[in-house]
């Protein structure tokens, strides 16, 4: 089941999740239905804030995108796709020494908004799986970053909060326009 995006302007965005405790068959269907409603918008990852759940949920896959970095999965390399889509639970993030990179980053509750982000090259995470099998992803490159993107949303943390001034600046304009959309669509909704 497609679920509904959420845009920014709606306060959920910035509400940290309660952790995951029940690794039941609700939270299989939700992630079934984050999954495919991340394909059909074309995205790498959705938080469980971007479907309206102020959650520590998320889901990522970088099947199709060019393999670029490196990683290891409880201290093994197992093929990209047997882990792929990922289902990440209570995460927790550790920044490991690293160069801060710069690259344009977009996100599915800022369409068509995009902007530099600059973050560090390797994480090391702490997740728990849909069964709440705990195991530690060490990441680089776009699935370091991507994963550090979906983390901060679970967290109520956005990519517009971690740009430089001088970035954020330049799509502003566009920024405010969506939340005043969001809010009037909102108002829509309740009339
Ligand atoms: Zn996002």
């Amino acid at each position: 089941m497609l679920l509904q995006i959420v845009q920014y302007g709606e306060k959920v965005l910035h509400e940290t999740g309660k952790p995951v405790t029940k690794f039941d068959a609700e939270l299989a269907e939700l992630f079934e239905n984050m999954v495919d409603t991340m394909y059909e918008a074309e995205g790498i990852g959705l938080a469980a804030q971007q479907v309206g759940l102020p959650l520590m949920f998320c889901v990522v896959d970088l099947n199709g995108c060019d393999p670029d970095f490196d990683y290891t999965l409880d201290g093994a390399k197992p093929p990209f796709d047997l882990f792929m889509p990922m289902a990440i639970a209570n995460p927790k993030v550790e920044l490991i020494k690293s160069k801060e990179l710069a690259y344009e980053e977009g996100c599915l509750s800022f369409p068509e908004i995009r902007g530099d982000v600059e973050r560090t090259d390797w994480i090391r995470c702490e997740f728990q799986d849909l069964q709440g099998n705990p195991h530690v992803i060490e990441a680089n490159g776009l699935l370091g970053r991507c994963i550090q993107h979906e983390v901060d949303h679970l967290n109520g943390i956005l990519f517009i909060d971690r740009m430089k001034k001088r970035v954020l600046k330049k799509i502003q304009p566009q920024v405010n326009q969506l939340k005043a959309k969001t809010l009037q669509n909102l108002k829509k909704a309740t009339r």
